[in-house]
């Protein structure tokens, strides 16, 4: 499971960072439609050994090989369409016109949602280039650059994208989670092809065995198709769907085990190959649980297929990865966090019955980022919690993290922004904001990812499955309520964890202007709310503000013509927060569906017309892009005149189209149809 950043606030960063910024670095890229690109310190790279540095060189490698395979998963026509842009947009001579401008932007976007929908919408990205041009430019470039099938020609390629790209009716969602449609075939990502909801529910329904205590991830590594009228499973493994990028993914792998931290680490890497190479989720299952126990290496990874978001039915998994290395220093904070975890599990207000006894190998570090791939990138998670199978967490615990370098890069990107200004009621909510609103965010994503989602229990004879669709968004609410409810507790104070009873109040109120008004600057007018995470913030943002109303515990204020949250009591706000836990607790741990449905349906789903409307005008005034993407800084191999390394260098001055077409040269093996 992952977090992901609300929507920018202009935060100084005072707390978060042991090695100050670099006054000199640059984190800003480059800006397009609604995206802004930044760049990512590594800090504490050149204080690693040589071996280790080898090591992240190797695990970047296969962090990168995996690029296709996403593109792929998220639709069947993405790397076509890459391929057969970029050729045109490397081979056309005219470089100047006003549409040769607008494929490029258009070239930039889909760079950024690894394929034609928008990475966090999941609606497709419509271009601004014409039809016509797109025909001619194509028709102007050498037939060989393009990726063209076996006997297909260059007006049948034409023919095949031309309403892929254009008709807005076609494709128009990556995946879909409108109640009441089928899911499947509603849906534009690469998971399922020729199979309707009510067959893959048939299919998996058949596998699983309610009373099997350790079942494994059913379908996560796999497409489902049909062939000859039967439904099948394509799984990706060395010799299977996908499996030349698999295949170079195991060669950078085999190379990293053999310089390893540890013998354990070497097994986990090993385990990792041999999961590849059979693609049989058992093996996933060892993968994840020597991973798990890993806790005493600096660097670890995140490498495979491992999150269900992009599939409507939360089965199938994105390949991604993530390379990083600890943080020694920011590290304590995250460990009083576990050693007290048993303390926060047994005084949490969910019912006594839906409690761990005892909470199992809570682990929890701040690392910074190394190399970011597959759906970590360019859009990447600021925490991770994994592994995601609900028996290895109870069993064996989980490993979490807080993404230190990342979080740096986005609150110094968006310094003196005007956000606060603009969105905040007053100077009070500003001067917290600015005091605590770093630590505070830092915290409350260590204690959603430590805490939050390995806390409480499943009843026994509960479906893990139960809430289906719902599922995702009540995991997000119950973990970011647990830590909502914590961060107000004056055990952190006593901890250290904060500095005094004040702080807490500049999570809260940011957390509900952000659920409530400011993250909606990421909806299109009209449109719904889809992302589990959004879905959880609005959840509970309008419950709190409903179940607050009568007490006037949270009120909406006007001020000059403009609607702002105003807290006036954070204590209740906090009993709120506490009551909504308890039921969502019971809602997970029980499996009750009709209940999880409607408190999303309820309040999550629908926004509210007026404040959105208003909001969005104020954020354009701002000239904020609202979401952020990076480039991966470059490493290279410094090797002796024998070919011995001597050292891996790091260097960050690669731009955002350079290094997309060099993963596109380098790192692009799959076929252009899978
Ligand atoms: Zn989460």
């Amino acid at each position: 499971m992952i977090s992901i950043l609300f929507a920018c606030s202009g935060n100084k960063s005072e707390t978060q960072s042991n090695t100050p910024p670099i006054d000199s670095f640059d984190y800003k890229v480059d800006t397009f439609a609604d995206i802004k690109i930044l760049r990512y310190r590594v800090p504490g790279f050149e204080n690693l050994t040589l071996k280790q540095k080898e090591m992240i060189y190797y695990l970047s490698q296969a962090a990168t090989e995996g690029r296709d395979i996403l593109w792929d998963q998220n639709n069947k026509h993405n790397l076509c369409i890459r391929r057969t842009l970029e050729a045109v947009y490397e081979n056309t001579t005219d470089k100047t016109s006003d549409d040769f401008k607008k494929l490029e932007t258009y070239l930039k976007r889909i760079w950024m949602a690894n394929g034609i929908h928008h990475h966090y919408s999941e609606d497709k990205i419509m271009p601004a280039f014409t039809a016509g041009f797109f025909t001619d430019a194509v028709k102007s470039i050498d037939s060989s650059k393009l990726p063209l099938e076996q006997g297909e020609t260059v007006e049948q390629l034409i023919a095949k994208l031309t309403p892929i790209l254009f008709d807005p009716n076609v494709m128009p969602k990556k995946t879909n989670q409108e109640a009441g449609v089928d899911l499947i075939t509603t849906s534009a990502n690469n998971y399922y092809e020729g199979v309707t909801q009510k067959e893959v529910e048939d299919f998996y329904g058949k596998m699983k065995n309610p009373n099997d205590s350790t079942p494994i991830s059913y379908g996560l590594n796999s497409k489902l198709t049909k062939e000859n009228g039967q439904v099948v499973e394509k799984v990706y493994k060395v010799g299977g769907m996908y499996g030349a990028a698999i295949e170079r993914i195991v060669g950078w792998l085999e190379k990293a085990a053999g310089v390893a931290e540890n013998d354990h680490q070497k097994e986990v890497i090993n385990t990792l190959i041999r999961f590849y190479r059979n693609g049989d989720l058992k093996t996933f299952d060892e993968f994840n649980i020597k991973w798990v126990q890993d806790l005493t290496s600096q660097i670890d990874f995140v490498n495979g297929f491992t999150e269900n978001y992009g599939d409507p039915l939360g089965m199938k998994a994105s390949w991604e990865s993530l390379i990083n290395f600890k943080d020694p220093e920011a590290t304590k904070r995250t460990e009083i966090i576990s050693q007290n975890a048993q303390w926060f599990e047994d005084n949490s207000p969910t019912d006594k019955k839906f409690k761990k006894e005892t909470v199992k190998g809570v682990s929890a570090k701040v690392i910074n980022a190394a190399m970011l791939g597959g759906d970590c990138y360019p859009s990447t998670p600021i925490g991770i919690n994994l592994p995601n199978a609900n028996w290895i967490r109870a069993k064996y615990g989980s490993k979490s993290v807080t993404i230190q370098n990342i979080t740096e890069a986005y609150d110094q990107a968006s310094l003196g922004n005007g956000f606060n200004e603009e969105f905040m009621w007053s100077d009070t909510e500003r001067e917290r904001a600015a005091k605590y609103g770093s630590l505070t965010n830092n915290l409350h994503t260590d204690l959603h990812e430590c805490l939050g989602h390995g806390s409480g229990k499943l009843l026994p004879g509960t479906d893990p499955d139960a809430l289906k669709a719902y599922g995702s968004p009540i995991e997000e609410t119950r973990a970011d309520l647990f830590g909502l409810y914590y961060l107000g507790d004056p055990k952190l104070v006593e901890l250290g964890l904060l500095p005094d009873a004040e702080a807490y109040k500049a999570q809260y109120y940011q957390y509900l202007m952000n659920g409530f008004m400011t993250q909606l600057t990421r909806i299109q007018p009209g449109k719904n709310i889809e992302q589990a995470h959004m879905r959880n913030r609005q959840l509970i943002a309008s419950w709190v503000f409903e179940k607050g109303k009568a007490e006037n515990v949270v009120e909406l204020k006007e001020k000059d013509g403009k609607k702002y949250i105003v807290i006036n009591d954070y204590e209740k706000v906090r009993n709120l927060f506490g009551e909504l836990l308890a039921q969502i607790q019971r809602i997970k741990s029980t499996g009750d569906f009709a209940a999880g449905r409607d408190l999303v349906e309820k309040y999550a789903v629908k926004v509210n017309q007026d404040i959105h409307k208003e909001v969005l005008a104020r954020y354009a005034k701002l000239n904020i892009a609202p979401y952020s993407g990076f480039v991966n800084p470059v490493y290279t191999l410094v090797t002796d005149k024998n070919g011995k390394i001597t050292d891996v260098n790091i260097s960050y001055n690669e731009g955002y189209i350079q290094q997309h077409l060099r993963y596109s040269k380098d790192y692009s093996v799959l076929p252009t149809y899978n």
